[in-house]
């Protein structure tokens, strides 16, 4: 698994001796005006939330995650412009390692679309090329760094397979809405895997909120 959970917001506080949960907590907040904020029961408020639309109540927690992909991934990962992030530096470290992927069709229709119902022969092919090409670039990246020159430099002959790592923190807000966006079809198939395994993580630590989606 390429995705790992690094920190989830917990609350510091007991209700009836009872230590909230990450959901417990939104509901909480959420409650803020009511007289019954004490109330340790909140499916229905979690789902009448969503179905209304009251988003702002899921941004009271925040889950962090580790991605690990390629530079082809990560700069549509960083366009979720509501997270923040920490991406590796090939300026200040050395590339270690290459993600190796399998390739699929152009769809004809569908500029951004792919189906996957190449040959073996074509799929063979590739995997060749990009041991090919990794082997070239890695050398002659490593020799540039011999002569001295700089990795911001170096990077320039590195493919875009080239692997990152990231750390990604956002609210739960918004992480719904990366998780609508990015495990849909219309998501490259590298990134929409990696939204799948979130997802995972979020049903995991957020079982009310995704039964009220549909998810669970
Ligand atoms: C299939 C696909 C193709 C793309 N092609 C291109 C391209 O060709 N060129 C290009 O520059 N970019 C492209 N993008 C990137 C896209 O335009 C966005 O920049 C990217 O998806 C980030 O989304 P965002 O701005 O909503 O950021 P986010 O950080 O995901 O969301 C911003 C805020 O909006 C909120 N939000 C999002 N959706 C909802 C919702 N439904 N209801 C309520 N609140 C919501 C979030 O909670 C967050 O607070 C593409 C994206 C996809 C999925």
């Amino acid at each position: 698994m390429n995705v790992r959970l690094i920190a989830v917001t917990n609350p510091l506080f007991e209700i009836q001796n009872e230590k909230l949960d990450p959901e417990g907590l939104i509901a909480y907040c959420a409650r803020v005006s009511s007289p019954h904020q004490e109330n340790l029961d909140y499916e229905k408020l979690l789902a009448y939330c969503i179905k209304h639309r009251h988003w702002s109540i899921f941004e009271m927690v925040d889950m962090t995650v580790e991605i690990i992909t390629s530079r082809a991934i990560s700069p549509q990962i960083l366009r979720h412009r509501s997270f923040v992030f920490q991406e590796f530096s090939q300026r200040y470290a050395k590339v270690q390692r290459f993600e190796t992927y399998t390739p699929r069709r152009q769809d004809d229709k569908n500029r951004q679309h792919s189906l996957d119902d190449l040959d073996e022969s074509d799929k063979a092919w590739f995997g060749e090329a990009q041991d090919e090409i990794r082997a070239l670039s890695e050398q002659k990246y490593n020799e540039a760094l011999e002569k001295g020159i700089a990795k911001e430099c170096a990077r320039m002959l590195l493919p875009l397979n080239t692997q990152t790592k990231l750390y990604m923190k956002g609210s739960v807000r918004s992480w719904i809405h990366y998780i609508e966006v990015r495990t849909d079809m219309s998501t490259q198939k590298e990134h929409r895997d990696i939204a799948e395994d979130v997802k995972k993580i979020f049903i995991s630590l957020f079982p009310v909120t995704s039964s009220a989606l549909g998810w669970a």
